[in-house]
């Protein structure tokens, strides 16, 4: 008997003849993640991965956490790899579902918020039993295998009952070159492996919302660098750690992430000088994302994301949003074009963003902001007044006095 992990995968299986390149990718980021909790033999078998520890002490939990943030990952479960012979599966099972008992009384006694040490055993606890038969060899039929273990748990743990409907759990048995049993299936977020679809450059803000959209883009199996453009001294060091924070936390799910810090002060005093109030919100969006492709291209980067969603803020709208992809050649990725602020909301608190988010600091885009902007700027308008600033000097300067940093969680 041996506790393993078994990481299930989805949108891969569709690939087709390009399936090994996303599953080599998928198994090398699983290494990548598991970093430091010792070693493992990471092996792939019928469409699913396993995870066998090679040293005593493996901490079954911490490498769960991580494995629910690989991208590409569906569902994992904590596994007993057993002989495939009926009474080892009886003998197994019970130990399993003994353990799964406690962990529910445990979970059950957190919701309530009782003291973890109140471990009150219910009446009773309903469960079934599905087996799956991938061996055909193995004697015993799946319908057979699950009345006979049934019972014998029922024997055996005096607080069971049968419900096939309803259950409070399910002990899955699946018979294959070898068994597996487990109790638990626990959620991740699919999406593709990190890597498998080149790399783009997130704005990342000390906001709510573009987090939210770098770890959406992550999930589609983009590499991710992030831009991050500050106004010493009128925004703080701490706002600059505030986003260090954030790219941190995205690591969680990216490893590393590269974020290129620029310097900002000097263009948005120039725009701030010389444009129309109610325009410098636009033209100052227009030089970062100008910024943001020639860093992107130095990177080899394909594309931008931003944290925009239409018509939430007036910078925002269809006619803001035209003028300033106009300023760029690269595809924009907005993932969170047509989400309400509750939506992105409950993705950043599920990303664990949001209560980073919502510390106060100053962002650039607020020391400078238009009590007015408008809401339906032209293109010709916002041309002219861009013909009356040293932009591209200034431009070419914050780039070459941008700062890299490598965060890693
Ligand atoms: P966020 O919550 O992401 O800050 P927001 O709702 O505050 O977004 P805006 O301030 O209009 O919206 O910014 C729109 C997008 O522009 C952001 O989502 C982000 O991608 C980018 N952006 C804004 N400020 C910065 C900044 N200082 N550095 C890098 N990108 C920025
Ligand atoms: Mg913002």
């Amino acid at each position: 008997m041996k506790k393993v992990i078994l990481v299930r995968y989805g949108e891969i299986m569709l690939k087709g003849l390009n399936r090994p390149v996303f599953e080599d990718r998928l198994v090398s980021n699983i290494k990548k993640s598991l970093n430091g909790l010792g070693k493992v033999a990471v092996k792939r078998s019928q469409a699913r991965i396993y995870i066998e520890p090679a040293e005593e002490g493996f901490d079954f939990d911490k490498a769960v956490d991580r494995l629910v943030k690989v991208f590409g990952i569906v569902s994992v479960s904590i596994v007993l790899k057993i002989k495939s012979e009926f009474e080892e599966i009886k003998r197994c099972s019970l130990i399993m579902v003994q353990e799964h008992i406690d962990t529910l009384i445990r979970r059950n006694a957190m919701k309530q918020g009782a003291a973890p040490m109140s471990r009150d055993v219910p009446a009773s606890i309903s469960f079934k039993a599905e087996a799956k038969r991938g061996d055909k060899s193995f004697p015993m039929q799946s319908p057979e295998i699950c009345s006979e273990l049934g019972g014998y748990l029922l024997d055996n743990i005096p607080a069971l009952k049968v419900d096939v409907h309803d259950p409070d759990f399910i002990i899955y048995v699946e018979v294959r070159e070898h068994t597996y049993i487990y109790c638990d299936i626990i959620p991740s977020n699919g999406g593709l492996p990190i890597g498998t679809n080149g790399r783009a450059v997130l704005l990342l803000s000390g906001g709510i919302d573009s987090p939210v959209a770098g770890w959406m883009m992550a999930k589609r199996g983009l590499e991710i660098e992030a831009v991050h453009f500050y106004s010493y001294p009128y925004t703080s060091e701490r706002a600059k750690d505030k986003v260090i924070s954030l790219a941190r936390i995205l690591a969680r799910y990216c490893y590393r992430i590269k974020l290129h810090i620029v310097p900002f002060t000097d263009i948005q005093l120039e725009i701030n000088n010389k444009c129309p109030e109610d325009q410098i919100t636009i033209i100052m969006r227009r030089a970062m994302m100008r910024i943001s492709q020639t860093i992107a291209e130095k990177n080899g980067a394909m594309a931008l994301i931003t944290g925009e969603s239409l018509g939430q803020v007036a910078s925002q709208t269809l006619h803001g949003l035209a003028v300033s992809n106009a300023a760029v050649t690269m595809p924009v990725f907005r993932p969170l074009i047509g989400m309400d602020k509750n939506e992105i909301i409950d993705i950043a608190r599920r990303i664990d963003t949001f209560e980073t988010s919502i510390l106060p600091y100053e962002d650039c885009c607020t020391v400078f902001v238009a009590k007015h902007p408008r809401t339906r700027p032209k293109l010709d308008d916002i041309l002219n007044h861009e013909k009356g600033l040293e932009l591209q000097e200034l431009m070419d300067k914050a780039v070459r006095d941008t700062e890299t940093i490598i965060v890693t969680e």
